[in-house]
């Protein structure tokens, strides 16, 4: 509901810039209601809890979450409508599903509320980044978004062009030229192969927007240089629309704490410093509560949590491996899947994707740039043995003409073909 839309993103644009303690007082506020919501109405986290000893008045503040289990994303492809809060109407509530390109895809259900309220997060962090209503906006998107614009869009009060990511970079060159947007949304991947193709052309934009991928600081610099404009990395998923934004001074993301609750988990902790599993607790979503959920990608938390910008919203400091699978090896070790490549491996190349084919099996698909095939063997086969220490791993590298996205058009560097279930087993054996 578009009022309801904009009642929203009214009552929430200015809390990056509220008092730290009252936000916190607010986030406390939200979970407690999300807990005995989920206690009471999902039958996942009745047992959940009950299993765990838990009731939901033990659950007061963000502090309290480490005592309950982590929500795996194969848990709510196992539990299916034991996710679903027994209160909706689920004819009433929109339902999306994830990529899932090498798993299984699973869907997320949203009610009418919480997916008014999610579209209303998404549109705060970029109305955080200049972004206006009377501004034009061209997102390069997935086919089926352009075929189901939004009532706000066929309004004409959110100024977009949506452009497919199918489309060549030519013709969506042409397209910008042709539109002249203000901002320009899209993923690295395609931006990647917009800068490759721009040079000298002028565009006139204020920012650029990336989403749904890994943005290498490589990329980065490539894109702002050739498109003319600043890049600001958004960071979101299926699941909640929006987690955290980067502001003009990058110094981190914002993470939208009076939405969601973010974790950073390593070997099973809480960690304020370092790199970990990004664990999401979704604060407005009533008919799929999501506690304490392993959404799948690394985040780094770097211990400054404030942002010299002066907003409030604390800081997570890097996604890292972000859309990646995770990889465990044969011994059952889990690797940051960005260690498997380095810096060094990255220069001279246009592109790659490295496929985890079996635990102790990788492949390594190379787009050349101006490096001999003898150098990107010699740098890959360094950074992945590295990353696998003791494990024994074969490495096998190969130039291809190009590299295919998924079915969603995303594009993922770092891909287990492994089923990660009975690797886990394998690895408790
Ligand atoms: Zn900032």
């Amino acid at each position: 509901m578009i009022l309801r839309k904009l009642y929203f993103l009214f009552k929430i644009i200015n809390n990056p810039k509220k008092d730290e303690v009252r936000l916190k007082e607010l986030q406390n506020r939200k979970l407690r209601k999300m807990i005995r919501h989920a206690y009471n109405n999902v039958p996942y986290y009745h047992e959940l809890f009950d299993k765990s000893g838990l009731k939901p008045k033990d659950i007061r503040t963000a502090e309290d979450l480490g005592r309950i289990p982590i929500t795996e994303k194969e848990d709510l492809i196992s539990m299916g409508d034991l996710m679903l809060s027994q209160k909706i109407k689920i004819n009433r509530c929109r339902t999306r599903f994830t990529s899932g390109s090498t798993g299984n895809p699973h869907k997320i259900v949203f009610d009418r509320v919480a997916d008014d309220y999610g579209h209303a997060t998404d549109l705060r962090s970029l109305f955080q980044n200049g972004y206006k209503f009377n501004k034009r906006l061209l997102e390069v998107t997935h086919p089926r978004h352009i075929s189901n614009p939004t009532i706000m869009q066929r309004l004409g009060l959110h100024r977009t062009k949506l452009v497919s990511i199918f489309d060549s970079p030519e013709e969506i060159i042409r397209q910008i030229i042709e539109y002249k947007p203000h901002f320009l949304k899209a993923y690295p991947s395609v931006l990647r192969m917009l800068a490759d193709k721009a040079s000298g052309k002028v565009f006139g934009l204020e920012k650029i927007f990336t989403t749904s991928e890994l943005l290498s600081g490589a990329d980065r610099n490539r894109i702002v240089n050739r498109l003319g404009a600043d890049v600001i990395d958004l960071y979101g998923s299926v699941e909640f629309p929006r987690i955290a934004w980067e502001c003009e001074k990058h110094e981190g993301y914002h993470i939208d704490i009076d939405s969601v609750i973010v974790e950073v988990i390593r070997d099973g902790k809480t960690v304020h410093e370092g790199t970990g599993d990004i664990v999401v607790t979704g604060l407005y979503n009533k008919a799929m509560p999501l506690i304490r959920y392993r959404i799948g990608d690394i985040g780094m938390i770097s211990g400054k949590e404030r942002c010299s910008c002066g907003r409030s919203f604390p800081l997570l400091h890097s996604i890292r491996g972000r859309c990646n699978d995770r990889i465990i090896l044969p011994s059952g070790r889990e690797v940051d899947p960005i260690a498997l490549y380095s810096a060094e491996s990255l220069f001279g190349i246009k592109s790659f994707r490295i496929i985890q084919e079996k635990p102790d099996f990788f492949k390594v698909e190379v787009v050349k740039g101006n490096k001999s095939m003898a150098e990107i063997r010699q740098s890959f086969n360094k950074s992945i043995r590295k990353a696998a220490g003791k494990d024994k791993v074969r490495i096998a590298i190969r130039a291809v003409k190009h590299i295919k996205s998924d079915r969603s058009g995303k594009f993922r560097c770092i891909i287990s073909m492994i089923n990660k279930r009975s690797t886990k087993k394998e690895a408790r054996k």
